[in-house]
This record gives C-alpha cells, structure tokens and sequence, in this order.
C-alpha cells in the first residue's frame, strides 16, 4: 500500500499491505517510539540484553544494534542463561553465540549449573509442586538481574512482544492479581534492580519472527520440551482466536492496561524492597523468590 513492490505481509489490524521494505521500517518505527515514549536512553548507558537464542531476543538484540550502533557512548552487552535443558538449549545457545559474534557484541554466558548447583532437568527431576516454568522463570531473571548489575547495566532489556504482553495483561486480569499488573508498568528505579526494558512490546509475535527471516537472523525455532506446562498455553488460544476474529485486540489489551496501570498505581504502591539474607538480592520479602523455590526442592 506504500509502492509498487509485491506485498509479504498483510495486517488484519491495519488494514496495510507491506512489502519486506515498508514492513521493516514498520517494525522499527514501533520499536524507535516504544524506546522514545517508555524509557529513553541516556549518554554512556549499557544495555544488558537477555539472548536465549530463539526468535523474540536474537530480534530485540539485531534490532537495537541497528538503531544504536552508530552511538559510540552505548554498550549493547548480550546475556544469555544456560538453565540445563537437555537436547534444547544447547541448540539455542549457539544461535545466540553465533549472532552475537555477528554483530561483535560481548556476549556473557551463565548456567544454573554455576550458580545453583543443579540444571532445571535436576530441578523437574525432584518432588516439585510447580511447573518447571515457574521455577525457570524466576531463577533465570534473578541470574540476569545479577549479572546485569555486575556490568553495571542501566536497562535490561527483554524480547517481549505483543502478544507475551497481552497474555500477561490477560492472565492477571482473570486471576484478580493486580499488584503483579502494577509490576508489569514501564519500571521504576528500584536499588538492586535494573530497569527492565522491552523494546518489541508492540509488535506481533508474528511479525517478529518475519523480521527475523526476511533480514537471515539466525534464529532457534525450537520449541522447549516443558513449554506444555506453560500456562499460558490456554490464554494464547483464546486471545489468537479473538485476534483472529476482532483484529486489533492484542493492541487494545495493551493500549488499556497502559492508560489503566497509571491509576492502579496509585491504589497499589510498591512493596519496600530490602535484600535477600541467603542470596542478598534485591526483593520484597525477607528471602527472594529464588532462594525461597530452592529452598522448598
Ligand atoms: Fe523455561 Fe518454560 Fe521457557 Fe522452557 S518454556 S525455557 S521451562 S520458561
């Protein structure tokens, strides 16, 4: 609908039809007003990027080296997490290796296995009363939090996209959880905790895996072996049939919560954050989140 060239994508919630050009400046004029209007980036910062090796973090990683790699003063630093998942993420680390060796940015592996001891499979192994994802969730970011502040990271910055974001929105809603959605907001400074980040946050899970094949990102498009004990399973069905029918909802779950969190925020101020006494992370309770599933195993 821009020029004369074959179209490659067409978008329901548009109503544009864009040839690999025009939808590649689309996706990153998204992402450019995304970083303007929810977090700028300052003079001398460095951005620690979350790169497991699948499609949403080697984009957000191509991506914001395309936009900042003429800024001399940035350092775009990636962070892969080795959780020990056999047969599946060996695979997705060497895209990740791979692509950043590509762009020539540092690239920082870490593994379960250094610093707790286990893999997730010893993890699942045991008596557990969660889903594995519970337990890779949260002791995969509380190792990015970790190293991020080690390089002294300003942003940690995730490949979230629209549709992870709309689930999220979705899921909260219908358990009632609504600090978890005050947490959800664009971040604040917390001590101990760097600002997070999510530049793809308006763009389809769709698109995001077209811009990565029409540009030869290489990407793992694996699909974890626990990704079934995912709950969310359920909550992306739904809300891809309502797409499918109501084109637009994902962005107007999205375009809601974010006129609605201001508010909420109001009603449900932050916890007061102090630090972990086993691990000296930052968090809201006497002992994090981490050190409380570990201890349970
Ligand atoms: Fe971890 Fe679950 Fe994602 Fe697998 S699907 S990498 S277990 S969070």
């Amino acid at each position: 609908m821009k020029c004369n060239a074959d179209a490659i994508i067409f978008q329901k919630y548009s109503g544009m039809h864009l040839c690999r050009k025009h939808f590649i400046e689309d996706v990153e004029r998204k992402v450019k007003l995304t970083i303007r209007k929810h977090f700028n980036i300052g003079k001398n910062e460095t951005l620690a990027v979350a790169l497991s090796g699948g499609k949403d973090s080697c984009v957000v990683l191509y991506v914001l080296h395309k936009i900042f790699h003429e800024r001399r003063d940035l350092n775009i630093v990636a962070i892969s997490v080795d959780e020990g998942i056999k047969g599946y993420r060996e695979h997705s680390l060497e895209y990740a290796k791979e692509l950043a060796s590509t762009l020539g940015i540092k690239h920082i592996i870490r593994s379960f296995e250094d610093e707790y001891g286990t893999t997730l499979d010893g993890l699942t192994a045991k008596n557990r009363v969660l889903g594995a994802c519970s337990y890779c969730g949260v002791l995969r970011k509380s190792i990015l939090n970790k190293v991020a502040l080690e390089i002294g990271a300003n942003r940690l910055i995730t490949g979230h996209n629209l549709d992870d974001e709309a689930q999220t929105i979705l899921m909260n809603h219908l358990s009632g959880d609504v600090d978890r959605m005050v947490r959800l907001d664009p971040p604040r400074e917390i001590e101990g905790m760097v600002l997070r980040a999510k530049p793809l946050r308006k763009i389809p899970e769709k698109e995001v895996a077209l811009y990565a094949l029409v540009n030869d990102i290489p990407v793992d498009l694996e699909v974890c072996p626990y990704a079934h004990e995912a709950l969310r399973g359920e909550v992306r069905d739904m809300l891809n049939g309502f797409e499918s029918r109501h084109p637009g909802t994902k962005y107007s779950l999205l375009r809601g919560f974010d006129k609605m969190v201001k508010l909420l925020a109001a009603d449900f101020p932050p916890a007061t954050i102090s630090k972990c006494r086993v691990c000296g992370q930052a968090c809201n309770a006497e002992v994090c989140q981490a050190c409380r599933l570990l201890e349970k195993i």
